[in-house]
């Protein structure tokens, strides 16, 4: 097999640090007598960089290297830009009021006081149910625990929930149900070491850029890289093998691998027999997915599956590492098992090079789904059945049981709740429904009918824009804490500069809430250490153990991996080097998986596949990424990607405007005609608003058992449209009414 490293594209912007020289030596001070340097990690995705802010008098001026374990000295475009967001002219700096169907700015106490009225007129009337917060996972764990405290010891309600249920609950729900643990097994530096590596539904180099080194490493060293992905993307391009998969069908493909596997016997039976549960189940679940029955239902070709599964399975040390591509589904908890059933049949767990990996999307989408935020969940990805979980958490927190509430049901699941009226008020912190949720139309409409929508950010969101209050947080460098990456790896960011303006933390904000509810003695901290301390013990004893963990020994760039039980234990980078597993019996779990085709199959009417996904300039809803002109000149507005097949008939050629449109909505964006994506397949970022946001388009139908919705795969029309795409405005911060 050639290898094609030689031919690899240049990767879509990584800047190399190495040469610049301080950061390496860990010096923090520069030369500059009114300059110091910050040691941070980037604000943005599961990779988190290492990197110095740069603070002079006048603020954060830029950045510089800081060599960690992930990074080497490099950032990618977004890490470049990241610091600009902290001076940019677009933040909120002052609270807003909605007065006659406009925002207003207000005063801190007169924002408070309307939040705090809001609350108590809905839940009076309609109970404590019927208030519900919601927070982002690009906070800092410290953040995010307190917001899951304060809506069950603050408000009271069982409804609290969290964005990474757009992010990574499909993976977490497959982890737990195969190892009672919900985290990545192996670090991302295994896949240099793997003899194979599966990459399914994760476009690395537009992602996580900063991960690719490890699949270099691989192929340098002789590996062989598989890549699945409806996309030929720049890594499938110097991959061995490319299976250019239909959008939504990755089970069907990986019940076909597991069947060539039984049936040639390429089963480590040793580990299968010692070290498992249920391999007869799933291996007769498989029985009818033949490599032939598979392709026709995922388009990859019958003999690209054999050969893909002969490589896995007959390898010595295997990975397999899956994103978003296989998890936005409603398949997508049961892709990502039938992912973990290939681990367990061949013993590929608990070595380096050898295991599975899910890769981390938002910032802190591991450390903000561990203590709390999550609806089903309390800290320490303690379960509300696990024995003893609400009484520990109760005894933290210095309430009585009875005080917690049970657990609640997924955001999207709350919607429902939201137009039947049951829950009437909502506190956002740090997220961007309006672009990120499915079906902007019903999104819209639902924030809009709630009798309280408050909203707590940096920026002037698509989403604040509708909300009844706007309260202006401190961004990622105007307060400490910590965060865990895609390793699981916890890792501290520090304070660079104040908030600008009146700009407070979340912490402050949620503190301040409470204490004007009523219920200000359970939220006394001075500091995000206090309540980080409180967090440590929380977990103490839960999956997510981080009782070892300070911010002491944190300050070391390379972080520390839970579970870490007590100060002298190192970490574990790694899971189940003892070939133990998180159930009782030690054992893991296979589970058979049943295909279900996607929610909404292409017919005459709308004949492709819309799928979505992200782009290197920009950040999930692009509400921080779209403000930099750095990034906004490499990509400033969404594009319909499709093939030239799929061009030719409709009369389309490269840049021409193209209209969009599905059963929910419809838009207008300039084409990319590129050989690189399947003829029945379009593809569209997703990082923009309305009027040409990919979640117009898209469908209010989620995976059943993690309730992640179906982003990557629904049926959509194209035509060649007379009307050009349109880019779409920051909308500037509301001044007037009352000051301070
Ligand atoms: Fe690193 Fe991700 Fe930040 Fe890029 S966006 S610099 S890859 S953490």
């Amino acid at each position: 097999m050639s290898r094609r490293r030689f031919a690899m594209p240049t990767p879509p912007g990584v800047a190399d640090f190495h040469t610049q020289g301080a950061a390496s030596t860990g010096n923090w001070e520069t030369d500059r007598a009114d300059e110091r340097w910050v040691p941070t990690h980037c604000s943005f995705c599961g990779v988190q960089c290492g990197m110095y802010l740069r603070v002079t008098d006048e603020g954060v001026i830029g950045v510089e290297p800081r060599m960690d374990t992930q990074n080497r000295g490099k950032l990618c475009p977004k890490g470049v830009a990241a610091y600009q967001q902290i001076e940019h002219p677009d933040r909120l700096t002052y609270p807003l009021v909605r007065d006659g169907g406009d925002l207003r700015r207000a005063s801190w106490d007169e924002a408070m006081d309307r939040v705090v009225d809001g609350i108590r007129r809905i839940q009076d009337a309609h109970g404590p149910h019927a208030m519900a917060t919601y927070g982002g996972a690009s906070m800092t764990t410290e953040k995010t625990y307190l917001l899951g405290k304060f809506a069950r010891i603050g408000l009271g309600t069982r409804y609290t929930d969290y964005n990474g249920r757009m992010c990574m609950v499909s993976a977490g729900a497959a982890n737990n149900s195969a190892f009672d643990i919900d985290r990545t097994a192996n670090p991302i530096s295994d896949v240099a070491e793997a003899d194979v590596a599966i990459l399914i539904g994760a476009n690395v180099p537009e992602t996580f850029p900063i991960f690719i080194r490890h699949f270099w490493a691989l192929i340098d060293r002789g590996g062989v890289l598989i890549c699945v992905d409806p996309r030929e993307t720049t890594l499938a391009r110097v991959a061995q093998l490319h299976l250019p998969i239909r959008p939504g069908t990755d089970a069907a493909l990986l019940n076909a691998m597991l069947h060539v596997i039984v049936a040639e016997d390429l089963v480590d039976h040793a580990f299968v027999d010692a070290h498992t549960v249920r391999f007869d189940e799933a291996a007769a679940s498989v029985a009818e997915w033949t490599p032939g029955a598979a392709s026709e239902v995922c388009g990859v070709p019958s003999t690209d599956i054999v050969t893909a599964a002969r490589l896995y399975g007959r390898a010595g040390k295997a990975m397999i590492n899956h994103a978003r591509g296989l998890e936005h589904q409603i398949m997508g908890t049961r892709n990502a098992q039938a992912a973990i059933n290939l681990c367990l049949a061949t013993g590929n767990l608990g070595r380096p090079g050898a295991g599975y990996g899910t890769i981390t999307g938002q910032g802190n989408g591991q450390g903000g789904r561990e203590h709390g935020q999550k609806c089903d969940q309390l800290p320490g990805q303690r379960r509300f059945d696990d024995p003893g979980a609400i009484e520990h958490t109760a005894q933290v927190w210095g309430v009585d049981p009875s005080e917690i509430p049970e657990k609640g049901v997924p955001i999207f699941a709350q919607l429902d709740l939201m137009e039947a009226g049951q829950i009437r008020g909502v506190l956002n912190f740090c997220s961007n429904p309006i672009v990120s949720w499915p079906e902007q139309a019903r999104t819209q409409k639902i924030l809009e009918s709630l009798d309280l929508y408050v909203v707590s950010d940096m920026f002037l969101s698509e989403s604040a824009l509708l909300a009844d209050v706007v309260l202006p947080s401190a961004a990622w460098a105007e307060s400490e804490g910590v965060i865990a990456n895609s390793d699981a790896r916890v890792l501290k960011i520090n304070k660079a500069v104040d908030p600008p303006g009146e700009a407070r933390t979340d912490i402050e904000i949620i503190c301040d809430l409470a204490h004007r509810l009523g219920r200000g003695q359970y939220f006394t901290y001075d500091s995000p250490r206090a309540v980080f301390d409180e967090l440590r013990h929380a977990s103490r004893g839960g999956r997510a153990d981080y009782y070892g963990i300070t911010y002491e020994r944190l300050d070391d760039p390379a972080g520390i991996a839970w579970p870490c039980p007590s100060q002298d234990h190192p970490g574990t980078p790694r899971l189940f080097e003892d070939l133990r597993f998180g159930f009782p019996d030690g054992r893991a779990r296979f589970n058979p998986v049943t295909y279900e085709p996607p929610a909404e199959e292409p017919d005459d009417e709308y004949p492709y596949r819309l799928t979505t996904g992200r782009d290197v300039a920009h950040y999930l809803s692009g509400n921080q990424t779209r403000r930099l002109g750095y990034l906004t000149d490499q990509s400033p507005a969404p594009w319909a990607e499709v093939h030239p097949d799929t061009a030719a008939a409709h009369g389309i050629t490269d840049g021409d405007a193209v209209r969009l449109t599905t059963r929910r909505g419809t838009t207008v964006l300039a084409t990319r005609v590129v050989r690189t994506i399947r003829p029945d397949t379009v593809f569209v970022p997703y990082h923009w608003a309305p009027p040409i946001a990919a979640n117009q388009l898209t469908i209010s139908r989620f995976d059943p058992t993690s309730g992640i919705p179906n982003y990557k795969a629904c049926a959509v029309k194209i035509e060649r449209s007379t009307d050009p795409a349109t880019p779409v405005p920051i909308p500037p911060v509301p001044t007037g009414g009352s000051d301070t």
